[in-house]
């Protein structure tokens, strides 16, 4: 069927939407391929529909390959299972609840681990109905704190869901494997430039993980490279090599001392280093000691205020933060909470007045770095005052460490660091495509899931979980191939293989244009054809096959009276071509198929 431009349910706009940060949301708004309908909720218009139905198809496609059988869940959901699994606390504001006339209470499902474990529950006993994956394309609801960029992150999504069900660990590795590498042929088949990175679980619980971030400068994820091995992991996925603990016999104790006059750490540096040197190098910043005060909230609404150590030259990063603690949530003490906590100094606050056995009971947790023998410079917990020389293992135990400080460029490779070879890390920007893990028995053993061992015996089944963002894939595409004219789509997902403009006023044009993608619909190209005939200019069917974007123009006007020819046109390269117009079905449909 053709396209025709003259009837097609758009209309493309010359300026960007005002709520819009990133390219790919104003073209694909102006282009006509989406509608805003609510913040993070979004309305398929035709061209749209075209691009996530080829999306859709590929996943499908691959996940067939594969053997997962697809099913459909439904997205209103009872409470129940995901309060048996913690999930209906644990997903706190991000969940869409609702009730029913009788006050029942539902739940538009944010992910479907609970209805699957039950679906396979309910009709399957044995092993020898394992290994089996399941999967469905299907919408999605989170109540996300902040949609943003039009549907990179809505509040309605659609997401390719599956998940493997295994009678040991060793066939979830197998399961696992199997959707890795669907997943790079799906990737590989939407055109993405992407990397595979190590990730935490986060909600889900589980193990081995992996996410898939197509590259861009947009993406809200930052992820890091080995320069020399390759190690790849989400930023909240860094483990620090801790270094070796270090013998601590000839440090001086530990002895306070008066440090007016340094707000920062540069200035308490410069002043340690004129008036308390150290005799076998200079102090510098990642030799202090900087306690951070956070307040937890968990899931089940409970406060509890915490300290996090971390070198002076680094930061708390709040994204690794949260990623450790997740379902936890996070958020700095503010001046009120802090007057509930007399012994902490605010500005030379020291572990001296911190850790679950000191008089505030503050938990404190510090950094991979501060190993037992590490010789600080920190709050002495008086106005004023630092201690310098106060030693871990020594002079304080903390009570736990966490990966909270920031990752920068050029930090030691974790892998490396194993190996020996020595190699730094750079940090780069994605957007998470796709998240794998291996789930393990969690929802299992939260559901009773269990099935007869081949030696009769009932065991728990062990599960891994995949999904891709599907309509997030559609504006990640857009955002990685568009330019400054427009969307400029890949073949395997555009929402035609050719655009076919009328240039000019003849009859004669307009015959030839119709007479082209007539045949090349017959041969199975997809067309779209700007037919519009009256006030719309050559000009502006232009800018509007430019905005579009399908990868191939054929544009008929003056030279066919002229020279009989018409021109073929590559969106991506600009490269253009005069064609006989006779031969160019042929031409075109050899470029299609290429
Ligand atoms: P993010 O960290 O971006 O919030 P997530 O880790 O919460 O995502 P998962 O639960 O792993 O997401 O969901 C699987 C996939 O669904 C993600 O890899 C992503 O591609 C997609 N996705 C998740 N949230 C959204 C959203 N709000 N809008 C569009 N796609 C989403
Ligand atoms: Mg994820």
């Amino acid at each position: 069927m053709i396209l025709r431009m003259s009837s097609l349910f758009v209309r493309t706009l010359r300026d960007d939407p005002a709520d819009a940060e990133v390219p790919s949301h104003k073209l694909l708004v102006r282009a006509g391929y989406i509608r805003r309908a609510a913040p993070g909720i979004y309305t398929w218009l035709p061209l749209g529909l075209r691009v996530l139905r080829k999306v859709e198809g590929i996943i499908r496609d691959e996940m067939d390959a594969i053997g997962a059988q697809e099913l459909s869940f439904p997205a209103l959901l009872p409470r129940e299972p995901y309060e048996a699994t913690n999930r209906w606390t644990e997903y706190g504001p991000n969940i869409f609840r609702l009730k029913d006339r009788k006050d029942g209470d539902y739940l538009l499902g944010p992910t479907h681990e609970e209805m699957f474990t039950l679906a396979v529950k309910d009709l399957y006993s044995s092993y020898k109905d394992l290994p089996l994956a399941l999967y469905q394309i299907q919408t999605k609801y989170r109540d996300e704190a902040r949609p943003r960029a039009g549907i990179l992150r809505g509040r309605e999504f659609t997401m390719k869901d599956s998940y493997s069900f295994d009678v040991d660990d060793a066939g979830l590795d197998a399961s696992y494997q199997r959707h890795r590498d669907a997943y790079v042929r799906i990737f590989d088949r939407l055109g993405f430039d992407y990397v595979i990175v190590k990730a935490t679980s986060g909600a889900m619980g589980g193990s081995r993980s992996e996410e898939f971030l197509a590259k861009a400068a947009v993406g809200e994820d930052t992820y890091v490279r080995c320069t020399t091995c390759d190690y790849a992991a989400n930023v909240e996925a860094v483990e620090v090599a801790p270094p070796a603990p270090l013998a601590y016999d000839d440090v001086p104790a530990a002895h306070a001392e008066q440090t007016p006059d340094t707000p920062t750490i540069d200035t308490l540096v410069d002043l340690l280093n004129a008036e308390h040197p150290r005799d076998d190098r200079a102090w510098t910043a990642g030799d202090t000691l900087k306690n951070v005060l956070v307040v937890l909230t968990h899931p089940d609404g409970t406060r509890e205020p915490v300290a996090i150590g971390v070198p002076g030259d680094r930061e708390v990063d709040p994204k690794r933060l949260e990623g450790q603690l997740e379902p936890i949530t996070v958020e700095a003490m503010d001046e009120a909470e802090l007057r509930k906590h007399p012994t902490l100094v605010k500005g030379y606050i020291g572990p001296g007045a911190l850790g679950e056995e000191s008089p505030s009971g503050i938990r404190y947790l510090v950094d991979p770095r501060v190993v037992e023998g590490t010789r600080w410079v920190t709050g002495a917990d008086v106005a004023g005052s630092h201690v310098i020389d106060l030693v871990a293992g020594r002079d304080f135990t903390p009570d736990g460490t966490i990966e909270a400080a920031d990752v920068r460029d050029g930090d030691a490779c974790p892998r490396c660091a194993e190996t020996g070879a020595g190699g730094t890390l750079e940090t780069a920007r994605g957007i998470e495509m796709g998240h794998i893990f291996q789930l393990g028995r969690k929802y299992a053993e939260a559901l009773d899931l269990k099935v007869l061992d081949v030696n009769g015996k009932l065991v728990t089944v062990t599960m891994g979980s995949y999904g891709v963002g599907v309509t997030r894939a559609v504006a990640a595409i857009a955002e990685g191939t568009l330019d400054e004219r427009g969307l400029c789509w890949p073949r395997n997902v555009a929402p035609a293989d050719v655009h076919v403009v009328a240039a000019g006023k003849d009859d004669a044009v307009f015959a030839a244009a119709e007479e082209i993608a007539r045949e090349l619909d017959a041969a199975g190209v997809q067309v779209l054809l700007d037919d519009r005939a009256g006030k719309i200019s050559p000009g502006v069917k232009f800018k509007d096959a430019e905005l579009i974007g399908v990868p191939t123009r054929i544009t008929v006007g003056r030279s066919l009276a002229e020279s009989g020819t018409v021109e073929v046109q590559d969106r991506r390269t600009d490269d253009r071509q005069d064609v006989a117009v006779g031969s160019v079905v042929d031409h075109v449909v050899a470029v299609v198929k290429a």
